[in-house]
């Protein structure tokens, strides 16, 4: 091949590529028909025994669930995966994964048995085009999606995928890579982010779970700015989490739990409505505020 001819051949390249992700876009979501877009919700997940319990939070979550229309699938991001790089669950059957320990037998009997879809994971892996996602067929569904997602669809028959947070990459870039799966929405796909805004479990007052809505003056603190950023629209502040002073880096002392709410801000359009649920602090240190958008 001559000079011209390969360069050529490497202009064509592109659009070879852009028609074989149009292709794979078609596997699962073409025999959908286009949707409202789905809400997006970032859900507050707590203690794993609201898996099992009965209190206001797992009422919140199923009228979450009550309130928004059936998802054909959910993809959750979930502070509970986290890895070097990101990574779709591809898996036909995800087990039910009991990631804690000390919990009474109970909480490990819970199963969750919600089909995968790894037709669904290639779509999402050819999305998303500033990175690459990989294809993972390990992982399963952690607490931190099971726990909540099993309030709201207790019948587990809406396929469940989980995307990974990858822990060498910055907040920007979190937020920027779940503006890329935002057309997932239009498809009846419902993103979840799973975690909790404030989250110090080495401060937790362990004296105080029973008293309602407990917080430390810091966490309260965090707590509110949080809230006025997300009702404001002021997304740039939260993704700056760690300029944000004492209450901040106290509320967010690793960012696993805070970085979920990241990805469903992202997903937000303009004049799209937010609204705030489950808004209670627990033991102090924690808060399952938990925010719907659309
Ligand atoms: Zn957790």
């Amino acid at each position: 091949m001559d000079r011209k001819k390969f360069l050529q051949s490497l202009a064509i390249l592109p659009i070879a590529a852009s028609a074989m992700k149009l292709n794979a876009l078609e596997s699962f979501t073409d025999k959908l028909p286009s949707t409202e877009k789905m809400p997006t919700l970032f859900l507050g997940h707590g203690s794993p025994m609201n898996a099992i319990e009965e209190n206001e939070f797992v009422n919140g979550f199923r009228k979450a669930g009550n309130e928004i229309p059936k998802p054909k699938a959910i993809l959750c991001v979930s502070a509970h995966w986290e890895t070097k790089g990101s990574f779709v669950t591809a898996v036909e059957h995800p087990k039910t994964i009991h990631d804690f320990g000390g919990f009474p037998q109970a909480l490990f009997d819970v199963q969750y048995p919600a089909p995968g879809s790894p037709a669904l994971a290639k779509e999402v892996k050819e999305l998303v085009k500033k990175t690459e996602i990989g294809l993972d067929e390990k992982w399963g569904l952690d607490h931190g999606a099971w726990s909540v997602i099993k309030h709201m669809y207790p019948k587990a028959d809406i396929p469940v995928l989980q995307l990974s947070i990858d822990y060498t990459q910055n907040a920007q870039y979190h937020y920027n890579l779940a503006k890329e799966i935002a057309a997932l929405r239009s498809k009846g796909i419902l993103i979840v982010g799973s975690g909790n805004m404030v989250h110090n479990l080495g401060l937790v007052a362990w004296d105080k779970m029973q008293t309602d809505n407990y917080a430390y003056e810091w966490a309260d603190d965090a707590s509110k700015k949080m809230k006025q950023c997300i009702l404001d629209g002021n997304h740039q502040s939260l993704i700056d989490f760690k300029s944000q002073g004492k209450s901040f880096d106290l509320a967010i002392p690793t960012p696993e739990h805070y970085l979920p709410l990241l990805y469903v801000l992202a997903l937000k359009e303009k004049n799209e409505s937010v609204s705030l649920f489950n808004d209670k602090a627990v033991a102090g240190s924690l808060s399952m505020t938990s925010v719907k958008i659309g």
